[in-house]
């Protein structure tokens, strides 16, 4: 049998590896059209042990054991960082005025404007909450959060927040918003009164605990997160190739897709060195670049389907003259003084004294003057004590070329009619993996699980 994924980020490498396991005999080849595998995960390597990922990429267990024993298999067992239940894997946030390392819900015992009034609205939305619905990512953001939080926590905190972060009006957003940002509860109890009302879940689905170190264990998401100490996502990417080179996948890299005829099984490609192959009567194709770039690979019209423009998204790379001294593994910009959306601190990550590391990435701007910016954020993130002081020894700045798929309603709408349309186009021998490839599907553990999941339901 013969099979092809097209793709060779996450969701390509692991549709490889499950046709694999499926069909140990098979010939599968594996077609990327950069000239490295990894898509998202790839990260960017300026030697010198200067590895930086495209933002934060730390891994989650997907509780499928098929694939986190397989995740954990690949990586040398000295570079697995498993953080503990709760205990690693920290993040905070800069939310009104100052950076919060107690949590990354926003915590309201420090916001600005009135605390009492705005506690007292929450507590009475709670009172009258049967229970929380889980969270709707296509329905309107103000709608999802009033829902949740009730009106003036939505329009006087949430909304304000999420049109600095996005640069959008809180109408056109979209309560996928809130879960890209993990902002679904808020924190209004000091730790003892948390406490002594946890046991109510439905307390807990609402009101953060104060100091996510506290969190008690059985509280705990009993999903970990892991990391690779020495490459970041890249070692996963690494790992997973050897993998499949070991059990025979071919790769074409640097190849792109000339022509593709989804019924004949078919398709005409043309490498990095100019030459054309025909490869025909192929027994399944895994299209593994998500629904976007499905319907780019299909030649349709993504206009058509009402797809708002991505945010400009940008990467600056910096290596410090000293390493931060915070557990915080990231934290992100909600204060409307923030320029930056997130923070990621390796030394936290890793654990290495010496780690001195940060990528900060920055949405929306249209244009880039790094010797503006990059002082100026670091000179913010000194005022905030994050950093002891703003030198760097090294800075590069990447702009990642797709951008950043704002959580727009019209983004999530569009995303789930192409998903549809493309359903309609396909046959017993195709498949779509990634993001889109089910409605909502987004999240790098979601779609991995969803590889795995559906996979056994190609159809030769
Ligand atoms: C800006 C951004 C931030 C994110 N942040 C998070 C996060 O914090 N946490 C989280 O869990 N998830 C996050 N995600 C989602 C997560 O990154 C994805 O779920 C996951 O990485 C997607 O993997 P993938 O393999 O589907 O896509 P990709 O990693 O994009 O890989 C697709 C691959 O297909 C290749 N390709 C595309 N078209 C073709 C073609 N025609 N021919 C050959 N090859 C092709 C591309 O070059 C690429 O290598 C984020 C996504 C984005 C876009």
């Amino acid at each position: 049998m013969n099979f092809l994924v097209i793709g060779g980020g996450v969701a390509g490498l692991l549709s490889a590896h499950r046709l694999r396991v499926d069909y140990p005999d098979a010939s599968i080849t594996l077609i990327e059209r950069d000239h490295q595998l990894g898509g998202l995960l790839a990260g960017v390597d300026y030697g010198k042990g200067r590895y930086f990922d495209l933002g934060t990429h730390v891994f989650q267990e997907t509780g499928n054991p098929d694939i986190d024993e397989f995740l954990f298999s690949i990586v040398p067992p000295e570079e697995l960082i498993h953080f503990d239940v709760g205990q690693g894997d920290l993040a905070g946030s800069f939310f009104s005025g100052h950076l919060q390392t107690n949590t990354h819900f926003t915590d309201l015992r420090h916001w600005v404007g009135d605390t009492d009034e705005m506690v007292a609205s929450l507590r009475s939305h709670f009172a009258g909450i049967k229970d929380f619905p889980s969270l709707d990512r296509c329905a309107s953001l103000l709608d999802v959060a009033n829902l949740r939080f009730g009106k003036a926590y939505a329009s006087q905190v949430i909304a304000p927040m999420l049109e600095h972060v996005f640069g959008r009006s809180a109408e056109t957003l979209s309560g996928f918003a809130l879960l890209l940002l993990g902002l679904t509860r808020v924190v209004v109890d000091d730790f003892p009164d948390w406490l002594a009302q946890s046991k109510d879940e439905k307390y807990r689905s609402l009101f953060g605990v104060p100091d996510q170190r506290l969190l008690p264990q059985e509280y705990r998401n009993s999903k970990r997160s892991f990391y690779s100490r020495k490459r970041g996502s890249f070692a996963f990417v690494e790992g997973i190739t050897k993998f499949l080179e070991s059990s025979g996948v071919h790769f074409k890299l640097g190849t792109s897709i000339v022509n593709l005829d989804l019924e004949t099984a078919s398709l005409h490609l043309e490498n990095s060195m100019g030459q054309f192959e025909t490869i025909k009567n192929l027994d399944g194709i895994v299209l593994a670049t998500g629904v976007i770039g499905v319907a780019k690979l299909l030649g349709l019209d993504l206009a058509s389907f009402g797809f708002d423009r991505p945010m400009p998204h940008d990467l600056i790379h910096l290596e410090l003259k000293e390493p931060v001294d915070s557990d915080l593994c990231y934290f992100y910009g909600l204060d409307s003084k923030s320029d930056f959306f997130r923070i990621t601190n390796y030394r936290a990550l890793t654990n290495l004294a010496d780690d001195c590391r940060l990528t900060i990435e920055v949405l929306g701007q249209k244009q880039l003057n790094p010797e503006v910016l990059v002082p100026s954020l670091t000179n913010q993130l000194q005022a905030l004590g994050f950093l002891s002081n703003e030198e760097f020894t090294f800075s590069r700045l990447q702009r990642l070329p797709a951008g950043f798929p704002v959580p727009t309603v019209r983004n999530m709408k569009a995303l789930e009619s192409l998903g549809i349309h493309l359903e309609n186009l396909l046959y017993p021998h195709t498949r779509i993996a990634g993001i889109g490839a089910r409605p909502g599907l987004f999240f790098q553990n979601e779609i991995m699980k969803d590889v795995f999941e559906r996979a056994a339901r190609f159809a030769c």
